[in-house]
């Protein structure tokens, strides 16, 4: 390796990083520079700027893995400079992969046999997975049509408006419609009734989500599955169903093995589910599973040999690091079926206790649901003073990082406040978040009481009217405050529907 000496002074490795010269200087942003630090100095000033990021185990406002066991977090070092997509070269890491989509497999009940492999694949995310399946149900529903003479230039996806992001996403990357069943106040997931009457001929799958993002809550597949048998029968048409398990796939099987909600309902053709939420990996990793061969069109699936041997790959992407995979087969092996029923009790166990502590301050509407994904939503009963907002960034100063958020259509008027509870939120920490919460409601209750109502001379001096009352309200802190969270959020939401993952 070659290390520039030309800008240093003689004997600057005499020097610690904060009395050298790089503690004067900025560190680069547009342009690489002319000259190489030395990497005591480069590690010290990128890990000082990061210490201004938020603390990732406070961040309650994402479903994605901020812990795991040290054994895990060496596993995953061991294996950093491992490309996943080298398969002969790395061939127990595909394996590995296999191994993980069979037990995922199974687990969602897929109708395979004990030592039958299943179809499956390892994705970056929920994101990448459903973009898979959502293609695989386009190039099916496209080939039918096909085979029929008829049009197959107009595809939709029939969802909640609660969906994920990732759904639009794919929806405008891979020219489909979607068709949204909109959300009412009090009900906040897909009404199936109304979406079985959105589907047609052009509908290339309906996608049930399994622990809404907005409020945790199971959307009812089971009877999402009946109806559309029912639909299928009278028209002709096979319309089959997605599950979005990106949260709940690695909850329901252990807290509540009896609800139908995959494979063994016949019109669930795929699942998604993320490995970095519940399935307890650090992102990115995620995996999609198919209930046959036949859901999988053979021409989605490439076949490469210029690293070795033939290899069928169904990804987005090429390379990408193999650490996360060997990490869930970790995690797999390591917890079995009891240490994730162990951790996924734990994590709704202390959701209720913090449930009932914040019923307890008498101030909240509880949104999300018991039998869910382990998070509370809640909105305030009363607004008027302050909103989940302001509670949400008063939080901040305690450390805490819980987001607030409207919901989505038709209940936009309709304001939450999320906690997502993850397998490292114990109960003190949960105890420490509700007495946290009760602070910054009667910090918010004594401001709102101070709130200073003074009598401006004109109301027309500044240019804006008031017809009719020359009487204005001055700003509060309170209200600048309000206007500046909401200028905020619009921000933050301009290109996004919610503010959480
Ligand atoms: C998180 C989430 C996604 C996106 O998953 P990533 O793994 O972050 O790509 C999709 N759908 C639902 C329901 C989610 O909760």
């Amino acid at each position: 390796m070659v290390i520039s000496h030309s800008s240093s002074g003689p004997g600057e490795s005499a020097y610690n990083t904060f009395s050298s010269r790089y503690a004067r200087v900025e560190l680069p942003r547009y342009r690489m520079p002319e000259n190489s630090i030395p990497k005591e100095t480069a590690y010290q000033m990128i890990t000082d700027e990061l210490m201004l990021d938020g603390n990732p185990r406070l961040d309650l406002a994402s479903f994605v893995t901020t812990w795991m066991e040290p054994e895990c977090d060496k596993l995953i070092m061991d294996s950093i400079n491992k490309n996943y997509v080298d398969m002969d070269e790395y061939p127990v890491t595909t394996e590995l992969q296999n191994r993980c989509v069979n037990m995922i497999a199974h687990l969602f009940n897929a109708p395979i046999n004990e030592d039958e492999k299943a179809i499956g694949v390892s994705t970056v995310g929920s994101s990448e997975a459903i973009m898979l399946a959502g293609l695989a149900f386009k190039r099916k529903w496209a080939n039918k049509r096909k085979e029929e003479g008829k049009p197959y230039d107009k595809p939709n996806i029939v969802t909640g408006a609660n969906v994920q992001v990732c759904w639009e996403k794919f929806a405008r990357y891979f020219e489909v419609e979607l068709k949204e069943v909109k959300l009412t106040e009090g009900y906040y997931v897909m009404d199936p009734l109304k979406a079985v009457e959105m589907v047609d001929e052009n509908t290339i799958c309906v996608a049930a989500i399994l622990g809404s993002t907005l409020t945790g809550e199971y959307e009812d597949v089971k009877l999402l599955n009946d109806l559309l048998v029912e639909k299928n029968k009278e028209t002709g048409w096979n319309v089959p169903i997605h599950v979005d398990a990106a949260s709940g796939g690695f909850i329901a099987p252990f807290l509540h093995p009896e609800l139908e909600w995959d494979f063994r309902l016949p019109l669930v053709k795929s699942i998604n589910v993320s490995g970095h939420k519940y399935g307890l990996v650090y992102p990115g990793v995620g995996w999609v599973v198919w209930r046959s061969k036949d859901d999988l069109p053979e021409e989605l699936i490439f076949h490469i040999n210029y690293l070795g041997t033939d290899q069928p790959t169904f990804t987005l992407n090429f390379s990408k690091g193999a650490s996360q995979i060997i990490a869930q087969y970790y995690q797999l092996i390591r917890l079995g079926f009891e240490g994730y029923k162990h951790i996924m009790e734990n994590c709704q166990a202390n959701a209720a206790v913090l449930r009932e502590g914040m019923e307890a301050t008498g101030r909240f509407s509880i949104v999300s649901k018991e039998d869910g994904v382990p998070l509370v939503a809640a909105s305030l009963k009363d607004s008027t003073k302050f909103s989940v907002f302001d509670v949400s960034e008063n939080l901040r100063k305690f450390g805490w990082i819980v987001p607030a958020y409207t919901m989505a259509p038709d209940a936009e008027h309709v304001a939450v406040l999320r906690v997502v509870i993850r397998e490292d939120f114990s109960r003190s920490l949960a105890q420490r978040l509700l007495a946290d919460i009760n602070k910054v409601l009667h910090e918010l209750d004594a401001h709102a009481a101070h709130a200073i109502k003074v009598t401006a001379p004109t109301a027309t001096q500044n240019g804006n009217g008031v017809d009719g009352d020359d009487t204005v309200t001055q700003k509060s802190v309170l209200d600048t405050e309000k206007r500046f969270v909401a200028a905020c959020m619009s921000l933050v939401k301009k290109n996004k529907k919610t503010g959480v993952c």
